[in-house]
This record gives structure tokens, sequence and C-alpha cells, in this order.
């Protein structure tokens, strides 16, 4: 009956979209929460307090539902991505997760439980959108730069590229083992083509992409640059750009300030994401949206941290601005503009709270616990 009715919703979505070219602003959101492993419940619980703080002060209403998933769900239940949990975050009207996966709960094959991978696959959440923002000159390694002077976004092909090898590469024997680069043209032309609209929509000067390949060296980079010039010949008024990749780890420790928006295949934008967080003061820094053309999911960069994990000092603030992201994403979709001022507010509160000297968890050179640091965030979003 549930399924039924679900099937239902999505069906009048649909058609809503299609008349109108977006869904109705709602009364009430339905969020499905995935707080998942290690430091994920921790993180997500100062976040889901933020999101109330700013949701209520606008007026916004929000339905959150927790639902289990990760390598405890595993251990508990015997699946990491319950049927039930996937049918949930399908349902929902937006996804937010925390961190999942385990080091000692593994496959049999010796890789660890990603179900938010498997996510990204089960629902085609093509674009992996990873804002790095730097809010304090004290949270980065790097001399001479001021609030703000380091704003680009990582745009991360989701859901091919080397990752549409897991559980699919192969072993034979003790011998050779092979994973391959998956590179469509359609999947590079849309995550391209997102790359443009997101460098239009953020309107910094000049509006510039720059492709990040490999393409003198791999056929499938060289393929993944001719398909984005392609997409790019679509919009003059923005800048395109080429790096490879080993040259970009170089250029964005050198320059890190003359990038926008960078596009690259799955593992690069892995990678790249982490070294990127580095810039503004670690994982615990850096949000992230995985957004498909159905539904979205929200969650910050970073993994479980076992080594933090029940501490009760990992940082928040990744976690807090991919609720930020993830309101944003929602007025833009409804047309809510109460959505849109939500975001905003906790954008300013974050701004607020880290520009104070010595404040933050102690990977920013703090000492606030999580939780003081959530306490610190909601009064500011109020
Ligand atoms: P994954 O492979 O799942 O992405 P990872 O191996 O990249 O995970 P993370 O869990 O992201 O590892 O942790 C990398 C490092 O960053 C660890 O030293 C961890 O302590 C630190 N870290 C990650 N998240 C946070 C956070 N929210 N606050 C403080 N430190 C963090």
């Amino acid at each position: 009956m549930r399924a039924v009715r679900a099937a239902g919703a999505r069906r009048e979505r649909s058609a809503t979209k299609e008349r109108t070219g977006r869904e109705l602003a709602k009364e009430c959101y339905e969020i499905a929460v995935l707080p998942g492993d290690g430091i994920g419940p921790e993180v997500v619980a100062q976040a889901v307090r933020v999101l109330e703080a700013a949701a209520g002060c606008e007026g916004l209403g929000l339905d959150l539902r927790h639902h289990p998933c990760g390598a405890g769900c595993y251990r508990r239940c015997g699946e990491p991505l319950p049927a039930r949990t996937l049918a949930a975050c399908r349902e929902a009207d937006a996804v937010l997760v925390g961190a999942m996966g385990l080091p000692e709960v593994r496959w049999p094959d010796g890789t660890e439980m990603r179900p938010q991978v498997d996510l990204r696959l089960q629902l085609d959440l093509y674009a992996g959108v990873r804002p790095i923002y730097l809010y304090s000159a004290a949270h980065s390694p790097l001399k001479g730069l001021a609030p703000g002077d380091i704003d680009l976004v990582i745009l991360r092909e989701n859901v091919e590229g080397l990752f549409a090898s897991m559980n699919g590469g192969i072993q034979l024997r003790d011998e050779v083992a092979v994973d391959s680069m998956v590179i469509t043209r359609s999947g590079t032309e849309r995550v391209a083509r997102y790359a443009f609209e997101l460098a239009v929509r953020r309107r910094r000067q000049p509006m510039k992409v720059t492709c990040v390949d490999k393409a003198n060296i791999f056929r499938s980079m060289a393929f993944f640059r001719r398909v984005f010039d392609r997409v790019a010949g679509e919009y003059p008024g923005v800048l395109a750009d080429h790096e490879y990749i080993d040259a970009l780890a170089l250029h964005l420790v050198q320059r890190p300030q003359t990038f926008d928006v960078l596009v690259m295949e799955n593992m690069y934008g892995d990678i790249v994401s982490d070294l990127a967080a580095a810039l503004v003061g670690g994982m615990g820094m850096a949000p992230s949206a995985d957004i498909g053309a159905d539904t979205a999911v929200f969650q910050p960069s970073h993994g479980t941290a076992p080594d933090l994990a029940g501490r009760g000092t990992c940082n928040p603030v990744a976690t807090v601005l991919s609720v930020a992201m993830m309101l944003e994403w929602l007025g833009e979709r409804h047309g809510d503009d109460r959505a849109g001022r939500a975001a905003a507010r906790i954008r300013r509160a974050v701004q607020a709270v880290l520009v104070v000297p010595g404040s933050g968890t102690p990977d920013l050179g703090g000492c606030m616990t999580t939780a003081a640091l959530g306490d610190a965030l909601v009064a500011a979003v109020a």
C-alpha cells in the first residue's frame, strides 16, 4: 500500500514538474536522514539541530525521518543498504547522510562497505558538487590568504569513471587484478553541462570551468576532454579551461584563487576533494551534494573518521554546510524562498562563529566540542 502511494506521489511530482519545469512549494518537506557509522551520527545530530533552527526561523515545515544504513546496519541486519531505506530515499524530498563504512567491516573480497556510493548509483546522482570555501585565514596551511580568497567547486562525475568498476573488477589467480575506467558520451555531456550551468549560477568573474583529465595519456580521458569541449561551445560566456590532473595538484596548492568550477571523472574527484579540503581547514570543512534528475543526497565529503568517533570533538561544519546546500536545492527546485533564506541563515551563522579567533573544534585549532560548536551555530542562526 505504502509502495503504491509512493509511486502515485512520484507520478504526481513528475507531472507537476513537466507542467511547470519545477515542483511546487510544500507545507512540509520530507527529509530522509541516514546518520550511518563512525562520526556520522555525531555530525548529523548537530546539523539537524541547526537545520531545525533555521527552518523554524523561516516557517519552513520539515518532517525528518531517520533510517538505518551503513556498516553497523550490516552487522545488525545483514545489509548495509536495506531495501526499505533505499525506498524511503526515493520517496523523500531530499536525503541527508552522515558517513558510512568501517574499516573492520568488509566484504569477503576485502573491500569496505560503501552504501553511500551504492546510493549514488541506485539514484543516478551523477553530479557530485563539492564547494571549497575559506572561512578563516587561520584554517589554511597556505600563507597570505583572506576569507573568501579560496572559493571553488569540485564537480565530481559520480556514477562512472574508475568507480564504475566497483564490485566489478577482475582478478586472475593471485597474479593480476584489473579495474576499468568507464567514460560515456552521455555521462560526460550531462556532468559538463552541469558544470557550466553551475558557473553561470555562481556568477564569479570571470566565470570559468576547468576540465581536469589526463588526456595526454589515456584514450578515455582524451574522449572526456573532447566531449567537454563540445559542451563548452554551448556556453560562449564562460571560459573553458583544461588542466592535467597532476598539474592541477600543483596549481591547487600554488594558486587556488584562480579556479572557479572544476569538472573531472569520479576517482580524480575523490582524491582532489581531499586535497582541496586541506586548503580550507580539512575534511571537517568540506560539504557535498550528490545531485540527480529526480532527487539529491547531501553529506559531508569526509568519511567515518573512526579515529575520532565517540570523542565528541569532530567538526560538524561540513555537515551543517551540506544542510545549507540541501535547503538551497529545495528552494530552487520548489521555488520556495523560505528554504533559500534558511540556507543563507546557516551560511551567515557559520561565518559569524568561525570568524571568532580560536573558535571551532580541534581540527581548526580551536578547543570546542562538537556539541558546543553546534550550540554556537544554533544560537547564531537564530
Ligand atoms: P573515506 O574513504 O570514507 O572518504 P577517508 O579515509 O578519506 O574516508 P576520513 O574519514 O574522511 O577518511 O578522515 C580523514 C582524516 O580527516 C582523518 O584523520 C579524520 O580524523 C579527519 N576528519 C574527517 N572528518 C573530520 C571531521 N568532521 N572533523 C575533524 N576531522 C575529520
